[in-house]
């Protein structure tokens, strides 16, 4: 194995939640930009001792003193150093190889070299989970403030729109999404420079332990919305096509894929094309989503029906 680690990119790759899901840490409660909860350092019994900062990815234990970033973090849990750290959490969250580049013109090919979406520097502030807009399309609180999205009132390119922050493998964000709320074009902007065929929105919960099957669908509220019905392993594409990167990631992190397009023609033609081509390289299923709906407009408990979750 190569043992080649870049510290950094480790660090601004991947989020101390990401981290903390993967070890199963229980009862964390949340509150703003902070965690607060039982410290899985020392195991101790004060349920308020271990300290998370989501915005500066940082951690501290009131009482057995252990504190730090992801890197930290992982080599107390593992009792190892902070190579070997660096390592494990490459090997969990940035296993990926650079995706096989498109046939571009040259312009777009000096622009898509990198291979991969870089970790916003910023978070926008001010985001309104309590939007009427998401409780017209079907969104509870509890969903939007999980996911992080709701409307924002602030300057520049998203302003007036419902933000929806699209996170990396290893749940650093690396756009926001923008949908408009009336019927301005485009219905959904994103920042300049950002690909979004590298990224499966939702990944990064998605790819837990123990999820060997994923749902996918293609909108983002189509995602949130079989998330709210019970079933957290769902990513979206982002629009109707499976990307080869997209592929990739599949196939390294799952056994099952079950396709919940929309049901219209457009859905149809992209569930057969996306079945094909995943047949034989892991176990496919097509649900058979009534003609005209789509997932994002469905009851919880029909999309579990389709799913054949008990529920
Ligand atoms: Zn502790």
């Amino acid at each position: 194995m190569n043992g080649w680690v870049d510290f950094r990119a480790v660090k601004q790759a991947v989020s101390l939640e990401a981290v903390l899901r993967h070890y199963q840490v229980p009862g964390l409660r949340r509150r703003r930009d902070q965690l607060a909860g039982r410290c899985p350092i020392h195991r101790g019994q004060r349920d308020d001792s271990f300290r998370v900062s989501l915005s500066k990815n940082a951690f501290h234990c009131f009482a057995c003193q252990a504190s730090g970033n992801v890197l930290d973090f992982v080599a107390a849990m593992e009792k190892c150093s902070l190579r070997e750290a660096a390592l494990r959490l490459q090997r969990w969250f940035m296993a990926l190889p650079p995706p096989a580049l498109p046939k571009v013109g040259k312009e777009e090919l000096v622009r898509k070299k990198e291979g991969f979406n870089p970790p916003l520097r910023f978070g926008l502030r001010g985001v309104d989970p309590t939007h009427p807009y998401l409780a017209q399309r079907g969104i509870d609180r509890a969903t939007a403030v999980e996911f992080g999205v709701g409307f924002y009132a602030g300057p520049g390119l998203l302003h007036g729109r419902i933000v929806i922050p699209i996170r990396n493998r290893g749940g650093r964000i690396v756009a926001y999404a923008g949908r408009a709320l009336d019927g301005t074009q485009p219905k959904y902007k994103v920042p300049a420079g950002f690909q979004k065929a590298l990224e499966l929105f939702n990944l990064h919960r998605a790819a837990g332990p123990g999820s060997e099957t994923v749902v996918l669908v293609e909108g983002y509220f189509d995602c949130m919305r079989v998330h709210q019905a019970g079933f957290p392993w769902v990513v979206a594409l982002m629009g109707s096509s499976l990307s080869l990167a997209q592929e990739k990631v599949l196939l390294q992190q799952f056994e099952r894929v079950i396709l919940l397009l929309d049901g219209d023609a457009a859905g149809r033609a992209a569930s057969q094309t996306i079945a094909t081509r995943l047949s034989g390289k892991c176990f496919v299923v097509v649900a058979s989503v009534p003609d005209g709906a789509q997932p994002d407009q469905m009851s919880s408990s029909a999309i579990c029906g389709l799913l054949e979750i008990p529920k």
